[in-house]
């Protein structure tokens, strides 16, 4: 069945449901928004541009369920409880419209427990649709289809995404986390166990943010500068959910608890930026003047921070990597650590390279997407790195060694190294 979106009933006004109905009001979309209070539905309006607030109406679940019925696309952005979405979905079931489309926005429960003895109408018209916060800001819109899907409906997403709301659409797996948090939340918890020895040798975080940034074309916040800004208490979560959903040989789960001062900082309420610091934060001095702080992970204490020099890291993007100092350690093992755990995961989380490095530039703003950079780096010089240290050849690296080759794009950029060994053209790129 061709499925068409032209209205869209957002359940759930928090963060993400207002973004989601403030981007749909502005591409023109009727809109439905319906939470658990009429002030927050309330709320959310305030996000929706003035020109577009005739489109749309807001209301509670309570009283304005059946309003659902009139809508092409229903989308469950309600609190991360695989209960009370399953719940929610059963109700929506029951008003909404033969030949709509159902998703749920979830970070991490899988699509296949959520549609678990669901019917076989919720099972074909369901799928994933993951927006990145903030919703109208962020480019990556990542799609995960269950295993009974129409691709109609994929489809139908796919085209609204791109063509109405402008995103980067992203065709992702059902597995923890999709792509791009599967492969960012792993640099950000394999990067604060990996900082540690180089903290202990008298790197300071401000050094290992600056390195994890421009050098390797990752955006300025680096590490611990990204994690302030997410907070500390979504990613102690994330690292639970990934504890308990990652493939069991997978090199994420050496990684998913906190170090033990990160847990300190975490369980005294030192979350990050929202929470007024968590690694860094901003005071005033008693005259007033704007002072930015570090928090030494070493002695537990404030510190005024400190400006770092990067003199000797060579100005070429990501050959720092390659450089005999701590610093190129550094930068080998998280960042390398990253672009390795992501040579890894194909076809387990995405069925080629073109996606995982869309959703990378997409959702993190990285210069370059994982084997993007890999290209840039030279694969054949990365995978003579790993063997010299005896360490094992991730798949999708294995399987450009095996074909011969030193590129996972050729062509412009418009062929892609498939899983499979060979060259296909990428979509939508004209040869
Ligand atoms: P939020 O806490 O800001 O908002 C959730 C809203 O849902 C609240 O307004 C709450 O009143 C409402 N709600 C809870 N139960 C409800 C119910 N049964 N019926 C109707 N409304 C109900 O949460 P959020 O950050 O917007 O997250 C929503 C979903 O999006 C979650 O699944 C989350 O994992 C996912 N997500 C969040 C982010 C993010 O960065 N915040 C990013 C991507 C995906």
């Amino acid at each position: 069945m061709t499925r068409s979106i032209q209205s869209v009933a957002v359940i759930g006004a928090g963060t993400m449901g207002a973004g989601i109905a403030a981007a749909s009001a502005a591409a023109g979309c009727r809109v439905l928004i319906l939470d658990m209070n009429i002030e927050t539905a309330e709320a959310a309006l305030q996000q929706v541009d003035e020109d577009a607030r005739h489109l749309v109406t807001a209301g509670t679940v309570d009283a304005d369920l059946a309003a659902v019925s009139g809508y092409d696309w229903v989308c469950e952005a309600i609190v991360e409880d695989l209960s009370i979405k399953r719940d929610l979905f059963s109700r929506l079931e029951e008003v909404r419209k033969d030949g709509s489309v159902i998703s749920s926005n979830t970070s991490g429960i899988p699509l296949r427990q959520i549609s678990e003895g669901m019917t076989q109408r919720f099972c074909s018209d369901v799928a994933i649709t993951h927006f990145f916060n903030p919703v109208r800001v962020m480019r990556l819109f990542e799609l995960v289809p269950g295993d009974d899907t129409d691709p109609e409906v994929i489809s139908a997403f796919a085209q609204f995404g791109a063509d109405r709301l402008g995103k980067g659409v992203v065709h992702a797996k059902d597995t923890v986390n999709f792509i791009g948090n599967r492969i960012g939340c792993f640099f950000m918890l394999s990067g604060l166990h990996l900082a540690k020895p180089f903290l202990a040798e008298g790197m300071n975080q401000e050094t290992i943010d600056s390195v994890l940034a421009a050098p390797v074309g990752l955006p300025p916040t680096g590490l611990y500068g990204l994690i302030d800004l997410i907070g500390l208490d979504v990613m102690e979560l994330v690292g639970k959910n990934l504890a308990v959903n990652l493939p069991e040989a997978d090199l994420g789960h050496q990684y998913t608890n906190f170090p033990p001062t990160e847990q300190r900082m975490h369980d005294d309420g030192q979350l990050g930026r929202k929470a007024g610091g968590g690694f860094y934060r901003q005071t005033k001095s008693p005259d007033g003047e704007r002072l930015k702080e570090s928090f030494d992970l070493l002695d537990e204490s404030w510190r005024p921070a400190e400006v770092p020099s990067l003199g000797g890291i060579p100005a070429e993007l990501g050959e720092v990597i390659f450089q005999d100092s701590l610093e190129g350690e550094l930068a080998w093992q998280v960042f390398g650590g990253t672009l390795r755990y992501a040579a890894g995961l194909i076809p387990e989380i995405a069925d080629d390279v073109v996606n995982v490095d869309n959703a990378i530039r997409w959702g993190f703003n990285w210069v370059h997407g994982p084997f993007e950079m890999l290209d840039h780096l030279g694969p054949q010089r990365v995978i003579a790195r790993i063997r010299s240290e005896g360490d094992q050849v991730p798949s999708m690296l294995e399987v450009l060694d095996r074909a011969g080759t030193d590129s996972f794009y050729r062509n412009e950029g418009t062929e892609y190294l498939g899983a499979d060994g060979d060259y296909h053209a990428i979509e939508g790129s004209t040869s």
